[in-house]
């Protein structure tokens, strides 16, 4: 049986490379016991640091020590649980982070980060995450992944995916969660999109906001030269909060700043009534605001 490594959470501030267990199709952990012959073992090719695995690592939602952390991961198939049927060894997949069994309520719903079935703490199950349910990380050499059919997005042609390999392991959580957020806050043709935080999926967002929604303006806030600088050369306008905060409040408050010195915008008025986050976000041809957690990203 191969050797499997992964990183480990020791406690704050404290993780470590250390051998953990060859994953097999069971699931084993005080928090459930379950059989998985709907899952694939996956020998891990790329994966990325979330913002969220900082939150972690940095004590602000501390997972239980010895939890494997990490949950983006892209790979290739090693062996597959005897009721997977549509995926075999050998083939590349992209892991979603959400840990779906695609057929109970919520899932049926596509609210697969709220699945009834594969955590018995909380709604949802998550790989290597604070209450996510016991599943271990893809920070990590191979990681059991179940419900295999359901969850693994297949890269296709395996040359032509190795060849980008490092650009598709966006699409387990950066790139998904970006553009999640532009259609929710139903981004139009031509609408001016405020983006808070240029961290990654900052930055993934404002790159989705204008080259796949179209939008005719995008404005970036960050506290860091370079990763505004990195916006800038995407074609966002800036903001640096540096220079806003404590002299504004909020979203809108940064909003009304930046318009105040844009007069290439200055045609467009904010509501006069005050409304919610969620009305503005929805507020279409007007200006669409996103905010994600960029900032720590
Ligand atoms: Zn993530
Ligand atoms: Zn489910």
């Amino acid at each position: 049986m191969p050797r499997n490594r992964g990183v480990v959470f020791r406690g704050t501030n404290n993780i470590v490379v250390e051998e953990i267990p060859y994953p097999n199709f069971e699931l084993n952990v005080p928090e459930q016991r379950r059989k998985c012959p709907h899952g694939a073992i996956v020998k891990m090719i790329a994966t990325n640091i979330c913002g969220s695995d900082l939150h972690m690592v940095r004590g602000r939602i501390p997972p239980k020590v010895g939890t494997v952390l990490g949950h983006e991961m892209t790979g290739e198939i090693v062996e597959v649980g005897p009721d997977v049927e549509n995926f075999k060894p050998g083939d590349l997949v992209s892991v979603p982070f959400n840990v779906a069994c695609g057929r109970c309520r919520n899932c049926f719903q596509g609210l697969t980060s709220a699945c009834l079935n594969t955590n018995p703490l909380a709604a949802g199950g998550f790989y290597g995450y604070y209450l996510g349910g016991g599943w271990q990380g893809g920070q990590a050499e191979f990681q059991m992944v179940p419900y295999a059919d359901f969850n693994l997005l297949p890269l296709g042609n395996k040359s032509q995916a190795m060849s980008h390999i490092l650009d598709l392991s966006f699409l387990s959580d950066i790139l998904p969660t970006a553009f999640d957020a532009l259609y929710r806050a139903s981004i139009q043709v031509g609408d001016t999109v405020y983006i808070a935080g240029a961290g990654p999926v900052g930055l993934t967002a404002a790159a989705c906001a204008l080259q796949i929604c179209g939008a005719g303006q995008v404005i970036v806030s960050d506290y860091e030269a370079d990763r505004l600088k990195l916006a800038a050369v995407m074609g966002c306008e800036t903001v640096d909060m540096n220079s806003v905060a404590g002299k504004t409040h909020g979203i809108r408050g940064v909003i009304r700043s930046f318009l105040a010195e844009e007069s290439s915008i200055r045609s467009w008025r904010p509501p006069r009534e005050e409304r919610s986050m969620s009305t503005l976000l929805s507020t279409r041809r007007a200006l669409s605001a996103v905010a994600t957690t960029a900032f720590l990203a």
